[in-house]
């Protein structure tokens, strides 16, 4: 059975702590993480973290 469109495949389960209310965001792959955990904090929190402070916040699950 040959895979095909697998380049997501490799991108890892990550998880950021928000430092608001100490949720834990998961999402597949950095960029994923980055939109999910923008979107939560804008909706839940009101306010915008920086795409930066996310990725230095993140960590990989493995
Ligand atoms: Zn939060």
């Amino acid at each position: 059975m040959e895979v095909t469109g697998d380049a997501s495949a490799d991108e890892p389960l990550m998880e950021v702590i928000c430092p608001a209310c100490g949720g834990i965001v998961e999402a597949i792959g950095a960029e994923e993480l980055v939109a999910v955990a923008t979107e939560h904090t804008r909706d839940v929190h009101g306010y915008d973290v920086p795409r930066e402070h996310i990725l230095n916040s993140a960590r990989s699950i493995d």
